[in-house]
């Protein structure tokens, strides 16, 4: 295997809330070309694309990295294929083409997920339209070889899914997307970017701008870590917070023009062996809408729902009503399962930031991207997808070179990210991925460990992973899971900025969702671990405790 030095960013050492204090003074000490505010995938894509185009930046997150919507998505990178049926042809093209470039970036984030499209009576698609629309799909994303659309009849359909009601099944559509998690991608392209001298700060609230000669030149922060408030200067800022982006130009007194409607999804998710769909499928629901049923390791998560959302952005629950909607429309795609509510093992809410449009509903709303500038020069980007976060980076810092170019007649580097593998490789291909997997496995094998454990820690890590087993060896703990995740800890310690243990259980390791039982399992190991590198006191450990016991109730909805 690699060297550790040459797989992590070179100056990832700073990436780490034990060096808080030294962070902080040297943002404070700065001034920046760009700032970006909003620590989700669109801010992060942003700082990536700005500091490899040779702009010095700064990301402030008020929470944790994607602990917005960013780590409350349905988590695929797809193609949009129901744009299809809203005509929206460009942003078909362009997702579609994106989701290649992604995989190829991080094959270890962005895995190739066949996806199942049942073909029902009084369904929304016929077979005829799906045969179409797939084809177009296929052509607009540029689809090739086995991944090219297969329309398959009732027989194979039900090979593929033994659970599709036979009784008013008539075939299916068989084509190809992406599975990725979100909160990692975030934080892998987060990490990317410091190797071209970014730099990115989470919990710091922007609360207000500072202005010079009527344009927007810094912003004041609240560090809610060290309790500090302080000054950053700035030439130029970017407003990426997603479902506050509409707060933050009310901030700047420049919420004019369009503005965002939120709506709400939620996903839930069963043990697999409740709701065991051999792959992903994407199904009707009788009142039109479509969801997703995606198997993943030990679960299998649903989602998502489509609602008007006006309330509290800081707490956005699954509600039991969204719930029931979602089991209903598995019971009736999947009669041979019969869940109930008391099936569910976790769940996630989170808001869409998309663009106002009179007389829509909210599955009508477009996904499109917009970008609005301000009078002092505040430019704020919103709605866009997960899957095009590299696409919006672009046009939203092409409008910063923009204006340097115009006041010092400088040439700054088109974007380039396309090439810019991100941290976790780098890869030849998605099969040295697997046969990366093996390699694991064999090395953690003898010591007790299996081969999902292998899976997780290198569809999580990449060839981080290596990092870790060798903080694995340093540890001096019997129990092989506990020594395992208290090096997990330590990495997203040292090398990831976790704050708490609820940024670790949530955010860098997903356990909230797709493992609840292990984040159970460990929660009193992962608290002395938080106790023991941050040197915090008996009181906020506790407090840290309640936290997460909160999330464990909210998420499992009883
Ligand atoms: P966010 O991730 O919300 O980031 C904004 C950040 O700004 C937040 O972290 C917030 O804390 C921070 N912030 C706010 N105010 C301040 C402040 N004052 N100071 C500092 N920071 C601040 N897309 C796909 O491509 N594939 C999918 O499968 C998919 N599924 C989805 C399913 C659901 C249910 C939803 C809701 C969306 C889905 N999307 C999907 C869309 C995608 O998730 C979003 O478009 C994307 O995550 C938005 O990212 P963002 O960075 O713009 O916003």
């Amino acid at each position: 295997m690699g060297s550790i030095e040459s797989i992590l960013p070179m100056n990832i050492k700073t990436f780490s809330n034990l060096n808080r204090q030294e962070n902080s003074h040297e943002i404070r000490n700065n001034t920046y070309d760009l700032i970006v505010i909003g620590g989700g995938i669109t801010g992060a894509g942003i700082l990536l694309d700005a500091a490899s185009r040779g702009l010095k930046t700064l990301l402030i997150e008020k929470g944790d990295y994607s602990s917005g919507t960013s780590s409350k998505s349905t988590k695929l990178i797809h193609g949009g294929l129901r744009y299809l049926k809203q005509f929206d042809f460009w942003l078909v093209k362009e997702v579609g083409t994106e989701r290649a470039i992604v995989h190829k970036l991080a094959p270890h984030l962005v895995q190739p997920e066949k996806m199942l499209l049942p073909l029902v009576e009084k369904g929304s698609y016929g077979k005829w339209l799906t045969s179409i629309g797939l084809k177009i799909y296929d052509i607009l994303a540029d689809v090739e070889g086995e991944d090219q659309r297969q329309m398959l009849d009732k027989k194979q359909a039900l090979e593929k899914e033994p659970l599709l009601p036979k009784k008013i099944l008539k075939g299916a559509g068989y084509y190809a997307e992406y599975r990725t998690d979100d909160a990692r991608l975030t934080l892998e392209v987060i990490k990317t970017a410091l190797r071209y001298d970014a730099v990115a700060i989470n919990y710091t609230e922007v609360l207000e701008f500072i202005y010079k000669d009527n344009l927007v030149k810094g912003v004041k922060v609240f560090d809610h870590l060290l309790k500090e408030e302080y000054k950053i200067d700035a030439t130029h800022i970017i407003n990426a917070t997603g479902p506050w982006v509409d707060d933050i130009r009310h901030l700047n007194k420049s919420l004019q023009g369009d503005t965002l409607q939120l709506t709400k999804g939620v996903h839930l998710v069963f043990p697999h062996e409740k709701l065991p769909v051999t792959q992903s499928i994407y199904f009707d629901v009788p009142d039109g809408r479509m969801i997703f049923a995606i198997p993943r390791a030990k679960v299998t998560y649903v989602g998502t729902t489509d609602t008007l959302y006006n309330k509290n952005k800081e707490e956005v629950r699954t509600e039991v009503v969204d719930a029931i909607y979602l089991i209903e429309a598995v019971n009736h795609m999947f009669p041979k399962v019969n869940l109930t509510l008391e099936d569910v093992v976790s769940s996630w809410a989170g808001l869409r930031p998309l663009i106002q449009q009179e007389g829509k509903s909210p599955s009508e709303l477009s996904r499109k991207d917009e970008i609005f500038i301000s009078p002092s020069d505040l430019i704020s980007i919103a709605g866009g997808k997960l899957t095009g976060y590299r696409k919006m980076a672009e046009r939203a810092v092409d409008k910063v070179i923009d204006r340097i170019e115009k006041h010092k007649g400088d040439l700054l580097k088109n974007c380039y990210t396309d090439t810019i593998t991100i941290s976790g490789g780098p890869w030849e291909n998605y099969n040295e991925v697997l046969q990366y997997i093996q390699k694991v496995f064999k090395n953690i094998e003898p010591l007790g460990f299996t081969q999902h454990d292998a899976w997780f820690l290198v569809t999580t890590y990449g060839k981080q992973v290596e990092k870790i087993l060798k903080i694995y060896d340093s540890i001096n703990e019997k129990d092989i899971y506990k020594r395992l995740i208290q090096a997990e800890f330590q990495f997203c310690t040292e090398y990831e900025m976790i704050a708490t243990p609820s940024d670790f259980f949530i955010r860098r390791t997903g356990r909230l969702f797709f493992d609840i039982q292990s984040l159970k399992d460990h929660l009193d190991t992962i608290l002395q671990a938080y106790k023991y590198h941050f040197k915090v006191s008996d009181s906020q450990v506790e407090k840290e405790k309640s936290k997460l016991l909160n999330a464990i109730k909210n998420s499992e909805l009883h």
